[in-house]
């Protein structure tokens, strides 16, 4: 349950003192807008809200929000952050990054995350480059694709996140662009209400390593999910999952399951540990060491 602050805030309230440097025209602009609207939307306490994230240009946005934050080594934004929600389960747990952070050194975080059903929302950035080190090719990088490390085309078939996510037991899949800010802060929103994991592939072009063109065919081909879409089912979501990115791409909910959460399961089984007469973890910590405080008294 995510705790509401005290007072509405609005989303100048949750922009931190320091500045984005990002590149001009970079798409974690949009964003970062989003985020800033969708928690203020939520009314989220931010003392009580977690942004963490790995490394990569996108994975500088914790910098720039009014929350706690953690900026992790690379690919590690999503394990560290399912550690902070296990931990203290009713703080608000945002992952966020970028592909290649997500879907190279991170990817088997992300599949065990997924088929964990942790709490958590994620946020991959995906502009399919590594912009912070200057412009070479990743998970998500379009085969043909002339990029710094790929001078004559790139020759590997790009990952598809959102295929992967409904593989792995994703629970919440949502897909927007960056400069559609509306529908990003509408699916983020919902995701970070979400009881699950819950995933938003977020495109956000990044101009200097994939031009102009990238953001303009982004642009030409997004259409929301259609008229009588259902995203409880499966087949219909799998057929966004398997749309071919050069011709459409789906933006908005695209799937959701009522699979119970980590926290929800994890409650159950302390409950039937306790019930049997087995310490808990805060009660054992506890006889080791007795200063440990009112955490583990009386559990
Ligand atoms: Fe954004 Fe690309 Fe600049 Fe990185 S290099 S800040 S992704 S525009």
């Amino acid at each position: 349950m995510a705790h509401q602050a005290v007072t509405q805030l609005t989303q100048k309230d949750y922009k931190a003192a320091l500045q984005p440097v990002w590149c001009p025209g970079c798409g974690d602009f949009g964003v970062v807008a989003a985020i800033y609207q969708a928690l203020a939307k939520l009314n989220l306490d931010p003392d009580r809200t977690m942004l963490v994230s790995g490394i990569g240009c996108s994975s500088r946005l914790p910098g720039y929000v009014n929350t706690y934050s953690f900026n992790a080594i690379h690919g590690r934004a999503i394990p560290i952050a399912t550690g902070i929600k296990v931990a203290n389960p009713e703080l608000t747990v945002l992952a966020v990054g970028g592909d290649g952070d997500g879907f190279a050194i991170g990817t088997q975080h992300f599949v065990h995350a997924a088929r964990r059903n942790v709490d958590i929302t994620y946020v991959c950035m995906d502009n399919s480059i590594y912009g912070l080190t200057k412009g070479h090719v990743s998970p998500t990088t379009p085969t043909d694709e002339v990029t710094k490390t790929s001078p004559y085309g790139n020759i590997e078939a790009p990952m598809n996140p959102v295929l992967m996510a409904l593989a792995c037991g994703a629970t919440f899949i949502a897909r927007s662009f960056s400069a559609e800010v509306k529908t990003s802060v509408e699916v983020i929103a919902q995701a970070i209400e979400h009881p699950g994991f819950a995933f938003v592939h977020l495109i956000s072009p990044c101009p200097v390593f994939r031009g102009r063109q990238q953001f303009d065919r982004v642009k030409e081909r997004v259409r929301r999910t259609p008229e009588g879409f259902d995203f409880t089912k499966r087949e219909q979501a799998r057929a966004i999952a398997f749309e071919d990115p050069n011709e459409q791409i789906t933006l908005g909910l695209i799937w959701r399951d009522q699979r119970a959460g980590y926290i929800a399961r994890q409650q159950v089984i302390r409950g039937k540990a306790a019930a049997k007469g087995t310490p808990s973890y805060e009660g054992l910590l506890h006889s080791f060491i007795p200063d440990f405080g009112a955490v583990g008294a009386g559990r």
